[in-house]
């Protein structure tokens, strides 16, 4: 079975109007699937990276998606959700009809577009709702015996604690536990698992917990930036002439914004870093270090996957069995250089992560 290694895409939005009104320069540009990146105060410091996509979807906006601007050189170059789709959605649809185990990440800066991409707004759907569309389209139209169930759940994790998006009363109980087994791995304990049939009722369990998400955060006086969200589809097929069952899991992660990952100079910030709210995209992050080390042939000593809640409930994604694909989302402007490079550098160590990826089947019981 030979090694996969993550799949990484970029992705760079329109400006905003904070940085249309700030007089902003776009710093971005991109050529096939390299991007590079200019210093705004040193015209001569370019960096360029490559990775399997990159996606302008800075200028050629045709409508205007609420508040964003259409850059002057505006062309017809914007690559837009369906273009994301193809290549990044489909793949994951098709490792999953065959049985493996996917993992979608969205990492950048609050604001970059993370859930632009995954989730969308209005009508510009995103990779997940497009992904159960399409799921769904799939599963009804196989001819053959197979018999297929979807399993669809919500969680958030906040302050290092699990919340069920879908069941009122986690949060108050002080969140949900992890809980590890032999075969399963890191799972959630209690998390609700809702069996669907239709995109709709996907999209109105979505809805549903992205509503309990903003409600909580404004309970909390907090922000949702600082969560992650995660939804887990499981897809079951039992393929009745063959016996066989292949169940794979489909793990779709919008991540906490990334801006709040580095330390920034002072002791106290340093302290904070280690606080909880930050320990689960800190620890994605040197978990991606390790096994990017691993793979150029460092001795990597131990890769810590039980320091926090994400990359336990995320270890087979990293390394493990399943394919991986991580959608880095940066902003254009001049004034988010340093966020935006560091994203960058954040997505290039994650290319190197391999995976072994295989299908998950078993004789049906
Ligand atoms: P994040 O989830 O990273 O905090 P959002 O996805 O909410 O950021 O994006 C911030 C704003 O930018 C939203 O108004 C969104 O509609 C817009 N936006 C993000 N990415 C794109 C894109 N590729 N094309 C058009 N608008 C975008
Ligand atoms: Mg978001």
């Amino acid at each position: 079975q030979g090694k996969d290694c993550v799949k990484v895409a970029v992705r760079v939005r329109p400006f905003n109007k904070r940085e249309r009104d700030a007089g902003s320069r776009c710093i971005i540009s991109m050529a096939s699937s390299s991007i590079t990146i200019q210093d705004p105060r040193n015209a001569q410091t370019r960096r360029s990276f490559c990775f399997d996509y990159a996606y302008w979807s800075h200028s050629g906006f045709t409508r205007d998606p609420g508040g964003l601007y259409l850059s002057e050189e505006a062309g017809g170059r914007y690559a837009d959700q369906a273009s994301v789709f193809q290549d990044l959605g489909e793949g994951i649809l098709h490792n999953a009809l065959q049985g493996y185990n996917a993992t979608l990440l969205a990492y950048g800066q609050t604001g970059s577009g993370k859930s632009y991409s995954m989730v969308g707004y209005g009508p510009n759907k995103g990779l997940v709702p497009t992904l159960c569309d399409r799921l769904f389209q799939a599963v009804k139209g196989k001819q053959d015996s197979r018999q297929c169930q979807v399993f669809f759940s919500m969680l958030e994790i906040y302050n290092e604690q699990v919340v069920d998006l879908l069941s009122r009363g986690s949060r108050a109980l002080g969140g949900l536990r992890v809980r590890e087994e032999q075969q399963r791995g890191f799972y959630v304990e209690g998390l609700r698992t809702v069996p669907c049939d239709s995109a709709q009722q996907v999209e109105q369990l979505m809805e549903q917990g992205t509503r309990t998400r903003t409600t909580a955060a404004t309970h909390m006086n907090a922000n949702s930036s600082r969560s992650h969200m995660l939804i887990i589809l499981q897809l079951k097929q039992i393929l009745s002439k063959e016996s066989i069952t292949k169940q794979s899991n489909i793990n779709l992660v919008d991540l906490a914004g990334s801006e709040r990952q580095r330390a920034s100079g002072s002791e106290a910030d340093r302290l904070k870093e280690g606080t909880a709210i930050n320990l689960s995209l800190t620890t994605l992050g040197n978990v991606i270090s390790a096994l990017a080390d691993v793979a150029v042939g460092k001795k990597a000593v131990h890769i810590p996957y039980r320091v926090s809640v994400l990359t336990k409930l995320l270890q087979s994604a990293l390394g493990g069995n399943s394919r991986t694909v991580m959608i880095a989302t940066l902003s254009p402007a001049d004034i988010c250089y340093e966020e935006s490079l560091s994203t960058l550098r954040y997505a290039e160590r994650a290319k190197r992560i391999q995976n072994r990826a295989v299908v998950n089947e078993s004789p049906t019981e």
